[in-house]
């Protein structure tokens, strides 16, 4: 908007039109480059940045002194102050990508990458931990300390790479990112349980990403394996075995033990030569993220799995928002490698921030371009998520609070393992009820960084940290900004916390208590108002509005509504004890001498 052709008219008309500025010092042209924050265009066009928080809050805006500006934002306070400020061109991504597609010749076959999926408990794991074992010689099996989110074995001297993320939302959330890793699922099947709901999900996501199924049937040990059914569950469900004249390959193990595995790295490298997957490793490295998280000594540590190019060390990478300069690169057993070629996962050290897993990741020629390319979507993310929390301008809020039948709240979950902190929102969303919704707004690895506590102060959201501390820096920004952090070490104390704070923001219960007595003297009868009781106020205090209940004889004879209450013959707020008052119940008059009037209100209550 601020920028370019339009920027003369605007210009003159910042200087000349109908509006007229407030007087400030001499004009001072400047430039801005997007994502520019209140506190940085404060320093360059001289004003405080309390000063310009005040005038977009006066614009119906909440902005904090870290929130980026957009163009719009920047076009109004240019006019306030008088100021023509012009907008840098930044970097355009597409210029630095090499997107030449690759020539046939320039092809070579690749290692299939494998996931494994089925219902729980149907032996996934089992079977993962088994082709692992019996596919990696001794030497390098001592190598393995932990798992890296992938690792490849070797069959018959052919590589296969697993992930090593059984479950279906790990998938799913990598396919939602626009992931796609996985060449063959292989969907395990318990012989002795069948097709389950987990199975059928299984299938219908590989399904939905278009990628070929081999079936594994498991556990044919079992004395109540019936492997038949199985294969006619499968065949209802569209998987028709090869053996009756299907297309799908079925094999039958014992993940336990490893039998029938061998066959199944058969299939899959069967499968693998049918779908001819190539990938050229003559040129720079992109691939995706699988697994991240935030090392207490290493920092930010993620597993590439490189699915073009090849991946070296030196090279200038941008993993989602963040970048590195490789400076070391380990493969799944451990050992430092200086290059990876396509189909291989890889763990680096070294990036900016912690990527999420599904995140692309990608080679640049130089550090310049990586960390701008790098910035730019870290600004773009901002951008998007301010646009979820634009929601909250003055208006919208108030529109909220009107229709008050929903109430949001809204949390940043920021864990030290991704993976927990996906965990963390799916089992805080699931609080969620008809009266309060649980809204996660971000969930990522990471400490908490500026960027949460801006986003929780625009949103209004809560932020739980698991394993994770805020350093000086944020703990004061968040306390500035009033932001609530709340630090665990276990879920289940953080959901229990969060349905408590949900308890104390469900529609409030109210409870009548008893504020104050007062004792009829006499009674006067008034044409049109009715009767009017002479009271003493022996206990407590009477107020305009209360509720009133009339006691005679220790019984309560009628319950209702204050009509007026009166200090001789003025209208009173409230009459305490010890006082004489005036007061009349509303539609009721049947009131003598001698009755007690108790007074209550509602208060609300919380629930426990
Ligand atoms: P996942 O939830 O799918 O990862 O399942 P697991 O790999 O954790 O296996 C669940 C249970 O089944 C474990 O107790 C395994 O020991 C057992 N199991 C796995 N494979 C076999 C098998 O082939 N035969 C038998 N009898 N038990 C198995």
């Amino acid at each position: 908007m601020a920028k370019n052709s339009n920027q003369k008219k605007k210009k003159k008309n910042y200087h000349e039109g109908s509006y007229t500025p407030r007087k400030v010092e001499a004009a001072r042209d400047c430039t801005y480059t997007e994502g520019i924050t209140v506190k940085e265009l404060g320093e360059k066009i001289n004003r405080t940045p309390a000063e310009i928080i005040k005038f977009l809050f006066m614009m119906d805006k909440m902005v904090t002194i870290n929130t980026s500006l957009d163009d719009d934002t920047i076009d109004l306070i240019a006019m306030q102050y008088n100021i023509t400020i012009t907008k840098e061109e930044t970097v355009d991504e597409s210029s630095l990508e090499d997107e030449t597609p690759d020539e046939p010749a320039d092809l070579v076959l690749r290692a299939p990458v494998v996931t494994i999926m089925g219902h729980v408990d149907h032996g996934k794991t089992t079977l993962l931990d088994n082709i692992r074992k019996t596919n990696v010689t001794q030497s390098e099996f001592g190598g393995i300390t932990q798992h890296i989110g992938a690792y490849q074995v070797d069959v018959k001297g052919q590589k296969v790479t697993f992930l090593d993320t059984p479950g279906h939302e790990a998938f799913t959330a990598m396919r939602a990112r626009g992931a796609k890793m996985t060449d063959i699922v292989v969907i395990v099947v318990a012989a002795d349980d069948g097709v389950m709901p987990q199975t059928k999900e299984a299938i219908d996501h590989a399904r939905v990403a278009n990628v070929p199924i081999i079936v594994a049937i498991n556990k044919i040990d079992k004395h109540n394996a019936n492997v038949d059914k199985v294969y006619s569950e499968l065949a209802d469900y569209g998987l028709m075995p090869e053996e009756w004249g299907g297309s799908t390959m079925f094999a039958k193990i014992v993940a336990k033990t490893g039998q029938g595995v061998p066959e199944l790295l058969e299939m899959i490298l069967l499968l693998s030569e049918v779908l001819e997957l190539k990938a050229n490793p003559n040129k720079i490295a992109s691939g995706t993220v699988v697994e991240s998280k935030l090392d207490k000594g290493r920092g930010p540590v993620a597993t590439l799995l490189v699915q073009n190019g090849t991946l070296h060390t030196g090279d200038y990478l941008v993993a989602g928002n963040s970048y590195c300069r490789i400076r070391k690169m380990t493969d799944d057993k451990g050992r430092e490698i200086k290059s990876a070629l396509p189909s291989t996962p890889v763990e680096i050290i070294g990036l900016s921030d912690v990527p999420e897993a599904g995140d692309k990741f990608k080679v640049y020629s130089d550090e310049k371009s990586a960390r701008r390319v790098a910035d730019k979507r870290t600004q773009a993310k901002i951008e998007s998520e301010r646009n979820i929390t634009s929601a909250m301008s003055l208006d919208d809020l108030a529109a909220q609070i009107k229709e008050g039948n929903v109430q949001d709240i809204n949390i940043i979950i920021k864990a030290d393992v991704a993976g927990s902190a996906e965990a963390v929102r799916s089992s805080m969303e699931k609080l969620s009820n008809d009266e309060v919704k649980v809204k996660v707004i971000r969930a990522s690895a990471g400490a908490i960084s500026e960027s949460d506590i801006m986003l929780a102060s625009a949103s209004n959201a809560l932020i739980y940290g698991f394993n994770v501390r805020p350093d000086a820096t944020i703990k004061k920004m968040a306390a500035e900004s009033k932001v609530e952090i709340r630090l665990h070490n276990i879920i289940y104390k953080a959901l229990e916390e969060l349905e408590g704070i949900m308890k104390g923001m469900l529609a409030p219960v109210y409870e009548e208590v008893v504020i104050g007595q007062a004792t009829v003297r006499q009674t006067f009868k008034v044409s049109k108002i009715g009767t009017i009781a002479g009271c003493m106020v022996d206990d407590g205090v009477i107020r305009r509005n209360c509720g009133v209940r009339l006691i005679r004889n220790g019984v309560v004879v009628y319950t209702g509504n204050l009509g007026s209450l009166q200090r001789f013959k003025d209208q009173a707020k409230e009459v305490a004890a010890g006082y004489e008052c005036g007061l009349t119940i509303e539609r009721y008059n049947d009131i003598k001498e001698g009755d007690i009037i108790e007074a209550y209100e509602s208060q609300e209550v919380k629930e426990d």
